[in-house]
């Protein structure tokens, strides 16, 4: 038999479906260049491009591809083909995405994926959705690890992540998602991760934020590209996260008189007077200031609270004597700066309830 023929080697009780003219698909079907194994024993069909794989490997990793070739003994299932001599499975995929799913199982699992960034975003999106799709665990946990990375789940890996790569802040208004920062819109990375049957907070929650950082970016028209990526359920909990976030950050940049008071001892001295005085003072020269900043619309409760705080232990706010808080005693300094700090975490920490995770 011609090494282009179909044969009739599959169950009896149908004849499987012959290929008349395999020369005619000689001509249109390419070859991968790579991913053609004159050893192989499966060929997948995807779009023109045929892959001529290991049967027993794809099977090791993918219950999937296990189910592919061998489809249950019904009398519905579809006959199995075959072509070149090989089990013939004519997939939906786009070869691309194939090829960087078979190049991650040929290479042993290992997902050695660089940096993220607008560039490689496309491909890391189509091995996360085809090792979803083909129940590859490893690939899938390696892709799911690299967006953790970019969008960390806890208050100390932010500012770390921050610390490595400084929020540009009052951006050029022709500045583009596409063209600085990292390029890649949350709203996409959140519209892939429903795809890919991914609902855990860990991930949801610091893109929803990011999203809403976003927001003084979109401009006037609306167009609509900057959030259309999201299903009808996720854009409302975005309106409604993005809402109560701004009003937490809002009720929260008033002057703490009620948390910081001078210690109770002293309660009615001169100090006390002098420690409310400097109090109102700082918050209205300094802190108010800097949370309220108009310039980017308050989109950055967290990094602006993160500024605050730095400011305020600059000004030695957190116990050494400084300018702009000389006239507090240290005990009302500490407060002050643990009220900040303890303020910026809760804000963190009520994330996941603001945008619905809870
Ligand atoms: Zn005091």
């Amino acid at each position: 038999m011609p090494a282009d023929t179909c044969d009739d080697t599959t169950r009896d009780r149908k004849r499987p479906r012959t290929y008349s003219n395999a020369d005619e698909h000689r001509k249109i079907f390419t070859n991968h260049p790579t991913l053609y194994f004159e050893d192989g024993n499966v060929i997948l069909k995807c779009g023109w491009t045929l892959f001529c794989v290991h049967r027993s490997l794809l099977s090791k990793h993918s219950e999937v591809f296990r189910g592919l070739f061998t489809p249950a003994g019904s009398a519905e299932v579809k006959p199995q083909e075959f072509f070149r001599g090989c089990l013939f499975i004519a997939l939906d995929d786009n070869s691309d995405d194939m090829e960087s799913l078979l190049d991650i199982i040929y290479d042993g699992l290992q997902a050695d994926f660089p940096t993220l960034n607008a560039e490689n975003f496309p491909t890391m999106a189509a091995l996360l959705r085809m090792s979803t799709k083909y129940k590859l665990n490893r690939p899938r946990g390696a892709m799911l690890e690299l967006l953790r990375s970019e969008w960390p789940s806890t208050l100390p890996k932010y500012d770390a992540k921050a610390a490595l790569a400084p929020r540009c802040v009052n951006p050029p208004a022709e500045e583009s998602f596409s063209t600085k920062d990292l390029g890649i819109h949350p709203a996409g990375v959140i519209s892939l991760l429903r795809e890919c049957d991914y609902d855990s907070p860990d991930l949801l929650v610091p893109l929803f934020y990011s999203l809403s950082t976003c927001i003084f970016k979109f401009s006037l028209p609306p167009t609509g590209h900057n959030i259309s990526a999201l299903s009808p359920a996720d854009t409302e909990r975005f309106i409604i996260g993005l809402n109560k976030l701004r009003s937490l950050h809002a009720a929260n940049s008033q002057c703490p008189v009620y948390a910081v008071i001078h210690p109770s001892p002293d309660k009615d001295s001169r100090q006390s007077i002098l420690c409310q005085y400097e109090l109102l003072r700082y918050w209205h020269n300094t802190v108010g200031p800097q949370l309220l900043d108009m310039k980017d619309q308050m989109c950055h409760p967290i990094d602006d609270w993160g500024k605050v705080s730095q400011t305020a232990m600059a000004d030695g706010i957190g116990g050494n004597v400084g300018m702009a808080g000389e006239s507090l005693c240290s005990s009302c300094k500490v407060k002050v700066l643990n009220h900040i700090v303890l303020t910026r975490q809760k804000i963190w920490n009520a994330l996941p309830e603001l945008f619905g995770f809870n």
